[in-house]
């Protein structure tokens, strides 16, 4: 996935900001294919969303559908869809857990932000596709 280094960036602030509980979003950008047909998201925008979950959010996430519409409104608006979202792990790896992999849609991108000691300790990226399956991608940080 592509990612520009100001969005990359602000993802981390997000996540150093709602400590103790966990931070989420969702991705606006573009699904391309690479050079091996491959689809490859790219992010231009993100949208920083409020975590709803009624209790736990310390340990989990959750984005309303109104929210989630809101924001699908928008990227549609500027020519874009919504290619994925982000959330941050307090204490633990960033690594996806069950609910996590729930959440993912087919085609996605999921961004974990692991949080440790109040600083951003890792930054991973993990792609849903469309046959099933989950699995770690690259973030190619571009200017
Ligand atoms: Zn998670």
């Amino acid at each position: 996935m592509h990612l520009r280094r100001r969005q990359f960036e602000i993802i981390q602030e997000h996540a150093l900001s709602d400590i103790p509980f966990e931070c989420c979003g969702l991705l606006a950008g573009t699904r391309e294919r690479d050079h091996k047909g491959e689809y490859e998201n790219k992010v231009y925008e993100i949208a920083p969303c409020k975590n709803v979950l009624y209790s736990g959010k310390e340990h989990g996430f959750e984005i309303s559908f109104s929210e989630y519409l809101d924001v699908e409104r928008e990227a549609m608006n500027l020519g874009l869809e919504i290619v994925g979202s982000y959330h941050s792990h307090i204490g633990t790896a960033a690594i996806p857990s069950n609910n996590d992999i729930d959440f993912a849609r087919p085609g996605h991108s999921m961004i974990i932000i692991s949080v440790q000691n109040m600083q951003p300790s890792a930054v991973t990226s993990w792609y849903r596709r469309e046959e099933g399956g989950f699995h770690q991608e690259p973030i190619r940080i571009i200017e």
